[in-house]
């Protein structure tokens, strides 16, 4: 996929299709990502205990190492990523890929693979592109990690996960997802599983365990923004 066109960062190519804010789509400047009304009041997700957060929202363990995410799913961030399913949006992906790389870094996340979850075929050829996968694409560029998008499937289903109650997506994740017959072995490799956002949990935990069956040493999970069921760490921001 030609990154560069997505972007928009080529000047020129901003004066003939104008840059828009990717929360309320204002037109803004060639170089930025949202307005400045939007910009100020970003529901950026301080230090989390994403450990404690997990178990409150599902009675499945971990089979993850690490998760981060960069925003509350609210506000003018939802807006954005909910965006992310049109072109537009895909700015947003660039920028969140940006700053979740500084937090990875920070807290010594580094890894051998990214990855992505992936959406099935029909889906992506409907939608032209996976959006998890366009933010693995930039954070991969960001921590200078290669991508493999072969490792894991994802079978069509009638139903959309977000429409679903907390048992049914468990059900839902564990039908939906699996190993590639094309997957590499993994062994002995850190893995950074990347997604738009981490609602229940359910999609990145059936995922980080088939990346494990490959042998995976570690998953660590990057999102661009992720839910608080419970309230109680997202009330705090
Ligand atoms: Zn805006």
């Amino acid at each position: 996929m030609d990154l560069t066109f997505l972007t928009r960062s080529d000047f020129w190519l901003d004066i003939i299709f104008p840059n828009r804010c990717v929360s309320c789509d204002k037109t803004i400047a060639w170089n930025e990502t949202f307005c400045d009304k939007c910009g100020a009041d970003l529901p950026y997700i301080e230090d989390i205990p994403w450990q404690a957060v997990f178990a409150m929202q599902t009675d499945e363990p971990a089979n993850f190492d690490y998760a981060n995410a960069l925003f509350w799913y609210k506000g003018n961030a939802k807006s954005a990523v909910l965006a992310l399913k049109s072109r537009n949006g895909v700015n947003f992906a660039k920028f969140a890929a940006k700053y979740l790389a500084m937090k990875f870094e920070t807290d010594g996340q580094s890894a051998d693979i990214i990855t992505a979850v992936p959406m099935n075929a029909k889906k992506v050829r409907r939608r032209g592109y996976n959006q998890a996968q366009v933010f693995a694409e930039y954070l991969s560029k960001n921590m200078d990690i290669k991508t493999d998008f072969v490792l894991l499937k994802r079978r069509s289903t009638s139903t959309e996960q977000h429409t679903l109650a907390k048992k049914e997506r468990l059900a839902a994740a564990e039908n939906a997802y699996f190993i590639s017959p094309k997957a590499a072995d993994l062994s002995g490799k850190r893995v950074i599983l990347c997604d738009d956002i981490f609602t229940s949990g359910a999609t990145v935990n059936k995922c980080a365990a088939l990346l494990k069956e490959l042998g995976a040493k570690s998953v660590s999970v990057a999102t661009i923004c992720r839910t608080d069921t419970s309230r109680k760490f997202e009330s705090n921001v």
